[in-house]
């Protein structure tokens, strides 16, 4: 008999999406539209220390929704990290723009703005500027965009902060998601705090948000019957969902603790043993840990970091390899990419741990005991042979 799966990143709820969602079927506003959505809105860009917020479907439509209000044309370039999920790159390719990927930098696996610059005076050279950089906070840890917001000034290039992982965690005293011109943030159900699915755009820029809700909600011009001047979208979020985002979003700081606390006791238990690393945390802020991510030096360790994924499985435990760069897809391979190693590498022998926020610490233990099965196994092989 197996014990419950233990999942990478699963839904952690507070109790209070109950009661929340009680109220909004008893006020018969189950519709794209409603009170808790307005709340959501207000209190997200409250959080984020910005003015304006819109509640979408999906991180990716928030991100789709940024880049169309720059009007990209067929033929232009848009900067994005390459180490990340293929969701910040994809609504580049529904704008008909490329992508161009950066690598990461060694210390904070975010977009180097060092390689950022060399880009940005080739593409100046070449007279042909991208027009937007899409910066990631992988894994929880914010980039350094006052690095990547001045390269971005010097050219006039607009910045758009993929802040999905990132939420609660901070940027020099700031949260992570309020240093960009735009930032996007994911409520999907593997978040740090979810509402079931969705997402929001966030910025102080009023006529971003207010274009932001116009594409969103089919861009229909005012006029009592249906104009449309512009092809829009339906992106908008559901009030049912926005009210368990706002019973999540009093809980944020408490996630980000219980999830601070999972890395750590990760770092402990697992630091020691030879060839074993943890993602490093960035010297300007707090990461929110919304993954534990593990390095292994096979060479060290004595088996791969596949080969630690395939015991956990074996145990019914989910944990992954950390993103594939964008640059190594197929979908992708036609797209530039400055530099490249530093994520392959990170590709190449990092594993995210699980790392829910209602972990206990018997599953921790449970998942350290199975890590160092691997090494003592393979060390014994390593000897008979
Ligand atoms: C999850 C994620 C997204 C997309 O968010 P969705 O709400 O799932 O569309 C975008 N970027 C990154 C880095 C993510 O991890």
């Amino acid at each position: 008999m197996h014990s419950p799966r233990i999942f990478l990143s699963p839904p952690h709820l507070s109790g209070q999406e109950q009661a929340n969602l009680a109220e909004v079927l008893a006020s018969n506003w189950v519709a794209p539209a409603g009170p808790q959505l307005d709340q959501l809105e207000k209190a997200l860009a409250a959080r984020l220390l910005m003015k304006h917020a819109a509640a979408v479907s999906s991180g990716t439509a928030a991100l789709h929704l940024a880049l169309r209000h720059l009007n990209l044309a067929p033929g232009d370039e848009v900067i994005c990290s390459t180490l990340t999920f293929c969701a910040s790159a994809n609504p580049i390719v529904y704008e008909g723009a490329t992508p161009v990927f950066i690598d990461s930098d060694r210390s904070t696996w975010n977009m180097d703005p060092n390689l950022l610059e060399e880009e940005l005076r080739a593409c100046a050279s070449r007279h042909k500027l991208p027009r937007a950089i899409v910066v990631v906070d992988i894994f929880g840890q914010s980039a350094d965009l006052d690095a990547i917001n001045a390269i971005a000034a010097k050219y006039a290039i607009p910045v758009i902060e993929d802040a999905a992982e990132a939420l609660g965690a901070t940027y020099k005293g700031r949260p992570a998601g309020s240093a960009a011109w735009a930032s996007i943030v994911s409520f999907n159900g593997n978040k740090i705090i979810t509402a079931g699915g969705g997402g929001a755009i966030v910025s102080n820029d009023e006529q971003l948000i207010e274009r932001s809700r116009f594409f969103a909600t089919q861009a229909r011009d005012p006029a009592p019957h249906y104009e449309h001047s512009s092809v829009g979208y339906n992106y908008r979020m559901s009030n049912v969902l926005a009210a368990i985002g706002l019973a999540q979003l009093d809980v944020l700081d408490d996630r980000v603790a219980s999830r601070r606390r999972n890395f750590e006791f990760y770092q402990q238990h697992l630091g020691e043993l030879p060839g074993v690393s943890f993602m490093p945390e960035a010297r300007y802020g707090m990461c929110n840990r919304w993954l534990t991510v593990m390095q292994v030096d096979p060479s060290q360790f004595g088996a791969t970091h596949e080969a630690i994924r395939l015991r956990l499985e074996q145990q019914n435990i989910e944990s992954r390899p950390v993103w594939k760069p964008l640059h190594l897809q197929p979908v992708f391979s036609h797209c530039r990419c400055r530099g490249g190693h530093i994520a392959e590498s990170l590709f190449a022998s990092g594993l995210c741990l699980p790392s829910g926020s209602a972990l206990t610490e018997c599953e921790l233990t449970k998942v350290c005991e199975i890590v160092e099965s691997v090494q003592s196994n393979q060390e014994l092989a390593s000897c008979a042979a």
